[in-house]
């Protein structure tokens, strides 16, 4: 794949809120794979707070099967999945695409069913890219950041830039 097609998501969305839930119904969507720090919640949340659960409640009674998809220690992010009660999968290794065909095969999904949702292109867009998923970026949830991430966000900007979205 070429390697500007991989950064690039099929739509960028304000925030997971944003996401229209009877399109992607409409085209066979039927999974929703999460990426958890600044899509779901604050980065290095160690709880969900009411933002995630009311997004995770308004997907599961729009009939949706979801999943989180980390690169987070499996510690934190099995522990949010609980809270949330929904399945998890850690170390994802996103930008690879392991992670998201573990979760496909943890809900029993075709490829084709599901969507990757995240808010950064250099893990969450490339591994759903990857893994030739229908991909989704929201804008960061918050500005407050981990240093190894702020780092990337200027590349990202350049990507965008140059990839127009
Ligand atoms: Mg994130």
């Amino acid at each position: 794949m070429n390697i500007f097609k991989a950064m690039k998501p099929d739509k960028v969305y304000k925030g997971v809120n944003d996401i229209p839930l009877d399109e992607l119904r409409s085209m066979g969507k039927t999974c929703l794979l999460l990426d958890f720090d600044n899509t779901l919640g604050p980065d290095h949340a160690t709880r969900p707070d009411q933002y995630a659960y009311d997004f995770i409640k308004k997907i599961t009674d729009a009939g949706f099967s979801c999943c989180l998809v980390s690169n987070a220690k499996s510690g934190r992010s099995s522990g949010i999945a609980k809270l949330l009660e929904i399945p998890c999968v850690t170390y994802a290794h996103k930008p690879r695409p392991d992670g998201v065909n573990r979760a496909l095969k943890l809900l029993g999904k075709d490829r084709n069913e599901a969507v990757m949702i995240g808010d950064q292109i250099f893990t969450d867009v490339i591994a759903g890219r990857l893994a030739s998923v229908y991909t989704i970026m929201v804008e960061k949830y918050s500005s407050r950041e981990i240093w190894y991430v702020i780092l990337k966000r200027p590349l990202e900007k350049i990507v965008r830039l140059i990839g127009r979205f």
